[in-house]
């Protein structure tokens, strides 16, 4: 007997939509597609339960005959394409002729219809197996399509979803993406009965402020650069509304969501001068370009493109948001000294000392000193070429005997501390070396505050000469090793918030946050929705408390998304450590007396590798007074 059988209809249906439909927002992607491409002017779009009890999507466009509707729902049928010459050439979202028969084997489909020709309208339904006849309908012009208890018949695959709220936020970022793609088409969403959504026809500015919000909008560049058959248009965000997670980046390929690697990396270069590594810009970007250069075929949910001279295509994208970028932005950017250790990688905006109006002798001196070595920051003690003491050691005019700053701060002083550290389980004396032991005649290697500069920097004095501190990184570096060591002997001590801290947070968070609200205590967070866009912060672990919440809230929640709790807690500990250190420390601007100076300056001496913050930056930078004399041509 053959072993080989050829499978079912149905069965080979519900196959292909495993690709297809992987939940609710899927068949809302595939019916938005649909009305766009039949050249809807309006799309109006019902759910109920996040879409899993009901998805109908009704529009304007051009309609289905009668006689084609059984065909509609037939696999492989499709009036977009006839030959591999259209397919190469496809303007529409759709062309597989796939989407309909696929989501009408698992779910209960009807399609109503009615043609600007026809006298009047019609009707198909489908319960998961063949269609039933046509049947008159009264239909506007335009088509409804209706898809009711997705998965009644593949239980298996519908314990896959997720809460409503959830399944209603993928649901809701579909229609963004539409909506975004399509500023030429009206377009509003009810959920449950209630209107969530409008959006009236309006430019394309007006529709991007209203999905993308005013903030990021207000600083937004324009974006608009042409090349031989490439075009890119659209608005670059601010570096400042840059976020930590992906969830502001809309690219759309001829007029297609996509999420692509090329596209991806392209926009990452195209703000390498603004934006650190680890952010993410906000845009909502458009490239128009030849459809046969493009190959639009190459994944199931359509999401990811070829293109036919990728680097071309690459290039012209970071040079058009580069330029997008610079129009504004270079004017304001200050002429800097490097002060690092030459062999680290430039930082744009770190690093530097900003020097409004560069004299050329200046220039020239400066960059005679920028070839001398710089010593690397590194071991928290003056290495040993480095002069501790000298006759000169404070500045001249200084009223204190040059002696005087080690008895000015003594160390016990740390114990009267202000700086909210929340080191309450700390018992070693404040001058505890740290393990790299220092020398009995150094103390205090990062010496003892003088100023704040511009809310950034700790100006030091040591024995060696001044130290500059970058105050967020050192903290931010303290912060993980000392959450890594609680976590590590699972000792997370959470303290509930007073005045809980509400913000405005993406629905997939708001989902997100509700779905997984125990294993985010665990970690020492209590954070509840208070409506379906808007989050309250009730605990956080200790260590952060003072740190900015909703910026952390957001990130946590964004990791736990992408990867998963469970990938967040095991794998990704010490990047979600990372993230909590970075927003659970304090924000630059933010004014230290000299006592909370001096105690950030104890902690990092005590702390392992504080010379370099988590990114790899360092955190502080000798100056000793020989470079001081460099500088000022002393002794010369
Ligand atoms: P595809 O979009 O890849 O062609 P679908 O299964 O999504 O495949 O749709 C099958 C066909 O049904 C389409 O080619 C189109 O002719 C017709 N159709 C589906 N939805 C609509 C609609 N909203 N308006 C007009 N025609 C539609
Ligand atoms: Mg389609």
């Amino acid at each position: 007997m053959s072993a080989i059988r050829l499978l079912p209809d149905t069965l080979i249906s519900q196959i292909a939509a495993g690709e297809v439909v992987e939940r609710p927002a899927s068949v809302l992607k595939e019916l938005l597609e649909n009305a766009i491409d039949a050249g809807a002017r309006s799309v109006t779009i019902q759910l109920a339960e996040g879409g899993v009890k009901l998805i109908r999507v009704t529009d304007d466009g051009h309609g289905i005959v009668g006689d084609d509707l059984p065909l509609a729902l037939a696999r492989h049928a499709t009036s977009k394409i006839g030959s591999l010459a259209d397919l190469e050439g496809v303007m529409t979202l759709g062309f597989r002729g796939e989407a309909l028969a696929s989501i009408a084997s698992v779910a209960r489909v009807t399609i109503s219809s009615r043609e600007a020709a026809a006298p009047h309208g019609a009707s198909i339904a489908a319960e998961g197996g063949p269609p039933r006849d046509v049947e008159p309908s009264a239909h506007a012009f335009g088509t409804t399509v209706e898809v009711a208890d997705l998965y009644f018949n593949t239980p298996a695959r519908r314990k896959f979803l997720r809460s409503e709220g959830t399944e209603y936020a993928h649901c809701l970022d579909v229609v963004h993406r539409v909506a975004l793609a399509h500023p030429d088409v009206a377009v509003s969403l009810r959920h449950n009965a209630r209107v969530t959504a409008h959006y009236p026809r309006a430019e394309p500015a007006v529709r991007a402020t209203a999905i993308l919000g005013e903030e990021m909008m207000a600083n937004a560049r324009r974006v608009d650069e042409s090349i031989a058959g490439l075009r890119l248009h659209g608005f670059a965000g601010d570096p400042a509304q840059s976020r930590g997670n992906r969830d502001a980046q809309y690219f759309f390929v001829n007029g297609r969501f996509v999420r692509d690697k090329l596209l991806a990396h392209a926009t990452r270069d195209g703000y390498s001068d603004v934006l650190h590594g680890d952010r993410f810009a906000a845009f909502a970007l458009f490239l128009d370009i030849d459809p046969t250069a493009v190959d639009v075929n190459v994944h199931p949910a359509k999401t990811e493109v070829r293109f036919r001279d990728g680097r071309a295509v690459h290039q012209f994208v970071v040079r058009a948001i580069a330029k997008a970028l610079a129009l504004t932005a270079t004017d304001a950017a200050p002429v800097g000294i490097a002060l690092r250790p030459a062999q680290r990688p430039p930082l744009p905006t770190q690093g530097t000392l900003g020097v409004a109006q560069p004299v050329s002798a200046y220039t020239a001196m400066i960059s005679s000193l920028r070839e001398q070595p710089i010593p690397a920051p590194g071991p928290l003690f003056p290495s040993t070429e480095t002069p501790v003491a000298r006759a000169t050691f404070a500045p001249r005019e200084a009223p204190e005997p040059s002696t005087d700053w080690a008895l000015r701060y003594q160390p016990q002083q740390r114990a009267a501390t202000g700086f909210a550290m929340h080191d309450g389980d700390r018992t070693a004396p404040a001058s505890t070396p740290s393990p790299t032991a220092l020398p009995a005649d150094a103390p205090q290697p990062l010496g003892f505050a003088v100023a704040q500069v511009h809310g950034i920097y700790i100006l030091a004095q040591n024995a060696a000469g001044l130290v500059l501190v970058d105050m967020h990184a050192a903290h931010e570096r303290i912060l993980y090793e000392r959450l890594k060591r609680d976590f590590d002997v699972q000792k997370v001590t959470a303290q509930a918030l007073l005045i809980p801290v509400t913000f405005n947070a993406d629905p997939l968070d708001v989902a997100a946050a509700e779905e997984h609200r125990e294993a985010l205590a665990a970690l020492g967070f209590e954070i509840t929705p208070l409506s379906p866009t808007s989050l309250a912060i009730r605990g956080v672990p200790a260590l952060v408390a003072d740190g900015d919440l909703p910026a952390l809230a957001r990130s946590l929640l964004a990791d736990v998304r992408e990867f998963g709790i469970s990938q967040v807690l095991a794998q990704r500990q010490d990047e979600l450590l990372a993230t909590l250190a970075c927003h659970g420390a304090v924000r630059a601007n933010r004014s230290l007396t000299v006592t909370e100076m001096n105690a950030l300056l104890r902690e990092m001496e005590s702390t392992e590798r504080a010379g370099t913050c988590n990114h790899g930056r360092p955190t502080w930078y000798q100056m000793t007074l020989r470079d001081l004399d460099r500088l000022f041509m002393r002794g010369r």
